[in-house]
């Protein structure tokens, strides 16, 4: 999603700016509400999970805002408006009002780290072995660095500690822009990457694009992009998140950022749509990350039994699942996986196997820790399969034709 491109302060000109949000509850379908059965639920929480596509602050979990916001003074009746989260967003505005609710409160370093912890100690509980957090570093009040490093000790806290109770977490640190700021901040954002990048023991892997790709098209960005690149820094762009994102289709959005050297696509949900596209990214190999949860939400899917990604799958696509935004579109890595089986869109093991491993293959990590990575993941799904239990579930529940019975 692309709510960074967007400012709290600044609703009635976003809503005059980004034309191209799709959010219209008239046209989502809403989700099934068919129960899923609970072994299903507790095979799908035990898998080791990935989130590549995570934005930090659309992802503090409730309890910790709730915290937060009584320490800042709120009421209780406030604090009940400010996280009441809909399934389903009206418009841009009504996306906006929730983000901004959520984002209140959340300013300095230590809110930042705080936040961090939080989010990493919740995605730890349901078994989510390595995440890329992506946040914006330009807040009021303090340097970037400050906020860089309040992220990467909030991780290192929660590290420590799951480590402590035998749970082994990866996290890494991806600096977001914005699309419409200019190129010039955009390099700024760049360029601190590549400085962070180079520190020692760094946790900063990756830089990012975000924002309306219609307006604001990847080639604003192009030398933003390319620095990153030139200097050692993985390069994810949003794109392919809009059927026709203003003059620019979503197919040409993902050309051009594939163009300057994006190592990875966030969304890309019209990748199929283009034969000459879909074989450039299958060819290389280019990981897509696939949200499905919230690209209903926004209706950039409408109708979850329609979502891409088994055909992506199908058709050879590196993609794997992540989140995107977990408190705004209330899900988390497991509910993920949940939801596309209740829609019947993945409810072979094989296609789920291949989601869990495409996450680690997509990691912006050195060749040889990706490796050792896709072989932890190969033997906790190993062990999942000679567990008895499982392969019950997966007999009964996890074939072609869904039998809930
Ligand atoms: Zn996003």
């Amino acid at each position: 999603m692309r709510i960074n491109s967007l400012s709290c302060n600044s609703i009635s000109n976003s809503q005059q700016k980004s034309t191209s949000f799709q959010g219209d509850t008239t046209s989502i379908i809403p989700l099934s509400k068919e129960p899923v059965p609970k072994e299903v639920c507790d095979l799908f929480r035990q898998m080791p999970k990935t989130d590549l596509h995570l934005h930090l602050s659309g992802s503090a979990p409730l309890p910790f805002l709730k915290k937060i916001m009584q320490k800042g003074g709120l009421s209780p009746e406030d604090i009940r408006t400010k996280l009441c989260i809909p399934d389903e967003y009206k418009d841009l505005a009504d996306f906006l009002r929730v983000y901004c609710n959520t984002a209140w409160g959340v300013n300095s370093p230590q809110d930042f780290k705080e936040v961090t912890h939080a989010l990493c100690t919740s995605a730890a509980e349901e078994n989510v072995q390595y995440l890329e957090i992506r946040t914006s570093v330009f807040k009021k009040g303090s340097h970037p660095d400050e906020i860089l490093q309040a992220v990467t000790d909030g991780i290192q806290q929660a590290k420590g500690e799951l480590a402590q109770n035998g749970f082994e977490q990866t996290a890494k640190i991806i600096v977001l822009a914005q699309r419409h700021e200019s190129a010039e901040r955009s390099m700024e954002h760049a360029q601190i990457a590549a400085r962070w990048v180079q520190k020692p023991d760094s946790l900063v892997v990756g830089f990012d694009l975000a924002g309306d790709e219609g307006k604001f098209p990847s080639s604003i960005h192009k030398d933003a992009i390319e620095y990153a690149r030139a200097n050692g820094v993985n390069v994810t762009v949003h794109a392919g998140e809009n059927l026709m994102s203003g003059s620019f289709t979503a197919v040409q959005s993902m050309n051009n950022a594939l163009d300057y050297g994006t190592n990875r696509l966030g969304h890309a949900i019209y990748v199929l749509d283009d034969p000459i596209l879909l074989k450039r990214v299958v060819d290389n190999q280019i990981p897509v990350e696939s949200t499905p949860v919230i690209h209903h939400a926004v209706a950039y899917t409408p109708d979850m039994t329609q979502h891409p990604i088994k055909r992506k799958l199908d058709a050879g696509v590196l993609v794997s699942v992540s989140t995107d935004n977990r408190t705004l579109a209330k899900t988390n890595s497991t509910r993920e996986f949940i939801e596309l089986f209740r829609h019947n869109v993945v409810n072979r093991w094989e296609d789920i196997k291949k989601l869990i491993i495409n996450g680690p293959k997509s990691a912006f990590l050195p060749e040889l820790e990706k490796q050792k990575l896709i072989q932890k993941y190969n033997m906790e799904l190993g062990r999942i399969e000679e567990n008895p239990k499982f392969q019950q579930t997966i007999a009964r529940f996890l074939t072609t034709v869904k039998n809930f019975k």
